[in-house]
């Protein structure tokens, strides 16, 4: 570890907390990259690590891939980015649209966090409403009003029937905590309590179909459906969040759901490796953005917006994500599922796994929780989570999301998924006392 030690003495000496984004940061040191190929990184003190991380779920052909590499190349050779169109952010368009029907036109940014703040934006724009509804604990990246109780704990979550709003960041005005409702997440009579009590200012609802921070199961079909109806009723757009769960099928995980979302924010995976959002969905209100109307009711742009690099990266990655890999990535995840949770039992540990498609986060718990409260660890579940992290990652060379989960890469074989189980099973083993001693 000296290299990655030295290194960040430096980093410390540049960037705030030696980190520019507070991801990477772990204990006792971040660790820095030599090269990545496949699902393995090397570090510069030449440890190598099976990746299940995948660049926080972005890198669905893992690193490196040689397709990727190719075109990109060419592409630099023309340029990176002009004051100009270019054909390769049609091209990009037109494959992404054609993959879902809810699509009908779509726009691109550069990240999660803006794709979301465009697409609440436009919301709010096309309905002349300033308030949104988001689920408790659900992370939608950090525009201030998306942010509100993405984390919240027992001392400050208030009552269920009417959850607190709680800013993330310090020094948030109080005119964005009261924009924002918040609403538990499958509990369908207290959520349309709260969304009746404020139909008249609400511009959307925003919900993720399989929300990584809420706990990581699917959203229940009749909650997702009364939603829906409602918003329908009342003239309230409902919005996704697919930032994280496009991977789940070869259109999104609303291709599992009978509802019609009125936007989409997309990101990660679409981008191939290079920082992306885009918002997809209805045309009549996507107009908000149109240059050619009298009135501009959203002026969006972005200087790096479809950027042909990215577009360039997301065309390739996304035409190798064909409904054939898109089921060979999912068959491999529940193999490596189902090898974990046997791994668990054989140590007697009580384990639940959650996800969708080629995701899934580790609950240690007997059953399955189905909200944030529910899926909330006290400090010294955290703690132990963090060892076990720890233990994977400096002890037995496996990279996972500090969450507890994995994003699996079609990189993936069995191979990968035998050294992950072993590791856990290991895991599950040395930690199995404490796990014993929170889970009731
Ligand atoms: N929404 C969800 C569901 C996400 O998981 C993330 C990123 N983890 C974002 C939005 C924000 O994306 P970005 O980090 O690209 O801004």
């Amino acid at each position: 570890r000296r290299h990655s030690s030295a290194l960040y003495k430096k980093a410390k000496e540049v960037m705030t907390g030696g980190v520019s984004r507070n991801t990477i940061f772990r204990r006792p040191h971040p660790f820095y990259v030599s090269k990545a190929k496949g699902s393995y990184v090397t570090d510069i003190d030449a440890n190598t690590r099976v990746d299940f991380a995948n660049n926080m779920a972005s890198l669905i052909h893992g690193h490196a891939n040689p397709h990727i590499i190719e075109a990109v190349t060419e592409q630099l050779h023309r340029g990176t980015a002009y004051t100009l169109g270019t054909k390769i952010e049609i091209d990009f368009g037109e494959l992404l649209v054609e993959r879902n029907h809810n699509f009908e036109k779509i726009r691109f940014v550069n990240s999660g966090t803006e794709a979301v703040m465009s697409m609440i934006k436009a919301a709010r724009a096309y309905t002349g409403k300033g308030k949104i509804a988001k689920a408790e604990g659900a992370y939608h990246g950090t525009y201030d009003f998306a942010e509100i109780s993405q984390i919240v704990k027992p001392e400050n979550w208030g009552d269920i029937d009417h959850p607190n709003s709680i800013p993330v960041t310090f020094g948030t005005p109080d005119c964005v905590k009261n924009d924002v409702i918040i609403f538990p997440y499958n509990d369908i009579e207290r959520t349309l309590n709260l969304l009746e009590e404020n139909k008249n200012d609400l511009a959307c609802v925003l919900i993720d179909p399989v929300s990584h921070r809420v706990g990581m199961f699917p959203i229940e079909e009749d909650y997702l459906v009364a939603i829906y109806n409602w918003t329908r009723k009342h003239k309230v757009l409902l919005v996704f969040d697919e930032v994280v769960t496009y991977r789940v099928t070869y259109s999104g995980a609303q291709e599992l759901y009978p509802v019609k979302p009125d936007m989409t924010a997309l990101g990660k995976i679409i981008g191939g490796g290079f920082p992306v959002g885009a918002i997809a969905g209805d045309a009549k209100i996507m107009s908000v953005f149109d240059p050619t109307r009298k009135i501009i009711k959203q002026p969006h742009s972005g200087t790096f917006s479809a950027n042909p690099i990215t577009m360039t990266a997301g065309k390739v990655a996304m035409e190798l994500f064909d409904r054939q890999a898109v089921d060979d990535i999912n068959n491999m995840t529940d193999i490596a599922k189902n090898q974990i949770l046997a791994a668990a039992k054989e140590a007697d540990v009580p384990l639940i796994l959650t996800g969708a498609g080629s995701m899934f986060r580790f609950h240690f718990r007997h059953k399955a929780p189905r909200n944030y409260r529910e899926t909330y660890q006290c400090p010294e579940e955290r703690k132990l989570i963090v060892d076990f992290l720890d233990f994977l990652f400096l002890h037995e060379d496996i990279i996972m999301i500090n969450t507890f989960a994995c994003m699996f890469a079609t990189t993936i074989t069995q191979v990968e998924v035998d050294r992950l189980t072993e590791s856990l099973f290991k895991g599950f083993i040395r930690y199995k006392k404490e796990i014993h001693s929170f889970v009731k």
